[in-house]
C-alpha cells in the first residue's frame, strides 16, 4: 500500500444562521450556531484516512484554542504526526452567514495557512519517503503546491491537485500536475473557456493539457465525472442519492480517488470510489460527517 501526502488548509467554520444575511452597517440577531473543522486540507486528509488509506497530513496551526480543538480533532481521526505544525498568528477561521434560504456570506482569515511555505516541508526530511501520492488544494498559495510537488516527484510520488478555489496557476505550476480535480466553475476559470456541456469540457481540459498538466478529472456534480486522458476521454456516472447538502462533495470525491490510487486500484476503479464518497457525502448534513467510513461507504452506497 502507497502513502498519500496531503499538504493544505485547516479552518474553523463558525456559522450563523439569521432570518436574513445583514446588510453592511447592520447587526441581525441569529437564531443558530455552530462552530466545525473545515479547509479542504484537513477535510481531505480526514476522508481518506476513514476509507483506510494511510496518510501523513501537513497543515499549519495558530497558537490559540481553535488550534487545541484541532490537535484533538487530528488525535481522533489518527492523524497526529510531525506534519501538524504551528505559527504565531491565529489559526485559520472562516466567518459564514446563513439566511434561512440557505443563502450564504463567507469571509476566510487564512491565518497560519498562509504561513506553510515549502522550506517547511525540509523540516520534515522523511516526508515524502515511500510516498506514493501528494494531494494539494488552493487554499494555500500556489507556490506551496509547486515547493511540494517538485519534492514529491523527486521521490517518485504522484502529484494530485484539487485547484479549489481557483485561482490563476502559471506553466511551470501546472507543468508540475499529474492529476487535476477541478469542478465545472474551477475548470472554465482555470482555462479561461467556457465549460457548459461535454464538449466544451473536454476543450477546456485539453488546454489544461497543453499548458502542461496531465490528466484533467473534471466532477460535474450529480452528472458524474468526465476524465479527460491525453488520448481520449471516459465518463463515469454520479451514483443517484437523495442529496440534502451538497457542501464537501468534492473533498470526499478527492478523498476517495486518492485512497484508491495509493491503494493499488486503477484510475478507473478509483473514480468510482470517489464517485461513492461523494455521493455519501450529499446525504449527510456538513463535511465532517459526510466524510465515510469504508464501513459506512459499503453498508450505504456499496460496490
Ligand atoms: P464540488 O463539491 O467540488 O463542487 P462536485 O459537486 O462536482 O464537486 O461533486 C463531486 C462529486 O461528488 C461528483 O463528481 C459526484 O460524483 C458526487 N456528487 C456531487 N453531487 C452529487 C449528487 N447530488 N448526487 C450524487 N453524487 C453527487
Amino acid at each position: 500500500m502507497g502513502r498519500v501526502v496531503v499538504v493544505g488548509s485547516y479552518n474553523v467554520g463558525l456559522t450563523v444562521v439569521a432570518p436574513a444575511l445583514p446588510a453592511p452597517g447592520q447587526t441581525v440577531l441569529g437564531h443558530t450556531f455552530d462552530m466545525g473543522p473545515g479547509g479542504k486540507g484537513s477535510n481531505q486528509a480526514i476522508g481518506a484516512r476513514r476509507l483506510g488509506a494511510d496518510v501523513t497530513l501537513v497543515v499549519k496551526l495558530g497558537r490559540d484554542p481553535f488550534a487545541q480543538a484541532a490537535f484533538e480533532l487530528f488525535d481522533r481521526e489518527g492523524l497526529l504526526g510531525p506534519g501538524i505544525l504551528e505559527a504565531s498568528g491565529h489559526t485559520g477561521v472562516g466567518l459564514i452567514l446563513v439566511d434561512d434560504d440557505g443563502r450564504n456570506m463567507i469571509a476566510v482569515a487564512p491565518g497560519a495557512n498562509g504561513q506553510l511555505v515549502p522550506d517547511d516541508l525540509d523540516a520534515m526530511p522523511e516526508l515524502f519517503d515511500g510516498a506514493s501520492h501528494l494531494i494539494c488544494q488552493l487554499e494555500c498559495s500556489p507556490e506551496l503546491f509547486a515547493g511540494a510537488a517538485e519534492r514529491a516527484r523527486a521521490a517518485g510520488a504522484t502529484t494530485i491537485l484539487n485547484p479549489a478555489p481557483a485561482v490563476p496557476l502559471s506553466e511551470p505550476v501546472l507543468a508540475l500536475v499529474d492529476i487535476l480535480t477541478p469542478n465545472q466553475t474551477e475548470l472554465a476559470a482555470l482555462s479561461g473557456v467556457a465549460a457548459r456541456d461535454d464538449r466544451e469540457i473536454e476543450a477546456a481540459a485539453r488546454s489544461l493539457q497543453a499548458r502542461g498538466v496531465g490528466e484533467v478529472v473534471v466532477t460535474l456534480g450529480e452528472r458524474g465525472v468526465l476524465r479527460v486522458m491525453p488520448d481520449g476521454i471516459q465518463t463515469q456516472p454520479a451514483r443517484s442519492v437523495s442529496a440534502r447538502d451538497t457542501t464537501g462533495a468534492g473533498d470526499a470525491f478527492n478523498a476517495g480517488l486518492v485512497t484508491g490510487l495509493s491503494t493499488g486500484f486503477s484510475m478507473t476503479e478509483a473514480i468510482e470510489l470517489g464517485v461513492r464518497a461523494g455521493a455519501f457525502c450529499v446525504t449527510r448534513l456538513g463535511v465532517i460527517d459526510g466524510l465515510p467510513t469504508r464501513q459506512q461507504l459499503e453498508a450505504e452506497v456499496p460496490a
